[in-house]
């Protein structure tokens, strides 16, 4: 009998096993594949929505409160694994700016430094292999990124490091509960128990909390990002543009994401989106056309309505947690979900207010009440 059974390894779900076990739970972690192989993998690792300013406050307490975290977990993480994520604070180029009143209102509000570009040579001097793309931008030196295959490497050697268990290739079926409360899960192969289940599956938590009676509106986005073989310094900072960016890795590698595909569980690359992000990438910055082009991959994403995740407990079910649907964000929101939940889970006060995260008794936009 554990503690807490984890239903779903990727960060989120790492995140919270690991923070149950300093805690001093039992804790064990399920997951249908590899842990840390699905989205949480396949990201781009920008610690920062992208305009982020045209998210809901509850998106922004997040992210705010993750980004002054970031830099301690990383460290912790590299101590317990060996494994470095490569926090690096490469800041974030915003080029197509409209909103930049509101912009700038939002930075203030969270506590954000973000400056305005107004001359291209100010710009240049910034990034000085920028194609013409804008004469003006918008500038945050602290937005901070990490490298999502070591973030998730880390986070699976540091929950081996403090011997917390986790079976991988084992899909739970489905949430055992007897008299309205959680008594543990059930997997193709065994019954395990347990007096907390947490559901961090990713875009595939939907189909799970509804055995519970729980309609939380997650579904998958696919997205597709490439990574060119390049240099240091090429790029120097995360560039954004019309909803596709360029994220300088500290070895050289340059990613350009990302699509955004409503086609269900589909995990295929295509030919159009390859294409489409090439063209994007030289555009920004045409000494690109000289790197290879390494690798080409997509994921999915847990998409939510307004990109507000679903953190909580069931109103129904003793026992029964949830943290899902961070859909573009999941790398930056989730430190502070995480924290939220393992709060909310142990009976204390938590930093952050957890009511617009809640599948709760009022309609919340995007949550769908018990049917
Ligand atoms: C191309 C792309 C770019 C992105 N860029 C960024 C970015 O720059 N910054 C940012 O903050 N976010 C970004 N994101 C979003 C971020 O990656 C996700 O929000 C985050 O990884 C979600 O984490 P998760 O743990 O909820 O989901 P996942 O990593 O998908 O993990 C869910 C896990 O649950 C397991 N699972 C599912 N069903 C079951 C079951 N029945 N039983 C057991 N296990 C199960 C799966 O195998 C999987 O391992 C990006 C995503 C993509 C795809």
């Amino acid at each position: 009998m554990y503690d807490c059974i984890v239903v779903g390894g990727g960060l989120i779900g790492m995140m919270t096993a690991r923070q149950l076990t300093l805690e001093g739970q039992s804790v064990l972690v399920l997951d249908q594949g590899q842990l840390g192989a699905e989205s949480s993998w396949a990201g781009g690792g920008i610690l920062s929505p992208l305009y982020p300013w045209r998210y809901p406050q509850a998106v922004s307490e997040l992210a705010a409160y993750s980004h002054q975290h970031y830099p301690a977990l990383a460290q912790a993480l590299e101590a317990e694994s060996g494994i470095d994520p490569q926090w690096t604070q490469s800041g974030l180029l915003i080029l197509d700016v409209e909103e930049k009143q509101q912009a700038h209102a939002w930075a203030k509000q969270f506590g954000w430094k973000l400056d305005d570009i107004e001359q291209a040579s100010e710009l240049l001097a910034l990034e000085p292999n920028l194609g013409k793309q804008a004469d003006q931008a918008l500038w945050m030196p602290e937005v901070a990124q990490v490298r999502n295959p070591r973030l998730v490497k880390s986070l699976k050697a540091s929950l081996q490091h403090h011997q917390v268990e986790f079976a991988e290739q084992e899909a739970v079926s489905g949430i055992d509960i007897e008299q309205g409360r959680v008594v543990g899960v059930n997997t193709q192969h065994r019954k395990i128990s347990a007096a907390k289940v947490v559901i961090t599956a990713g875009a595939w938590s939907a189909s799970l909390l509804q055995q519970a009676g729980i309609r939380v509106n997650v579904e998958p986005v696919r997205g597709q990002m490439l990574v060119f073989k390049a240099v240091p310094e090429l790029v120097k900072h995360t560039i954004l543009h019309q909803g596709h960016y360029l994220i300088p890795r500290r070895d050289g590698r340059v990613l350009m994401g990302s699509t955004l595909e409503y086609v269900g569980f589909n995990k295929a690359i295509t030919e159009a989106a390859r294409e489409e992000l090439i063209a994007c990438a030289q555009a920004l910055v045409p000494a690109l056309a000289q790197y290879e082009v390494e690798k080409h991959w997509s994921g999915l994403r847990p998409g939510s309505p307004t990109g507000v995740p679903f953190i909580g407990s069931s109103p129904a079910t003793e026992g029964l947690y949830f943290n899902c649907g961070h859909f573009r964000n999941g790398v930056i929101l989730g430190l502070a979900s995480v924290d939220l939940l393992v709060d909310l889970m142990l009976g204390r006060i938590p930093a952050i207010d957890p009511a617009a995260y809640a599948v709760g008794e009022s309609p919340l936009p995007g949550v769908m009440k018990k049917t």
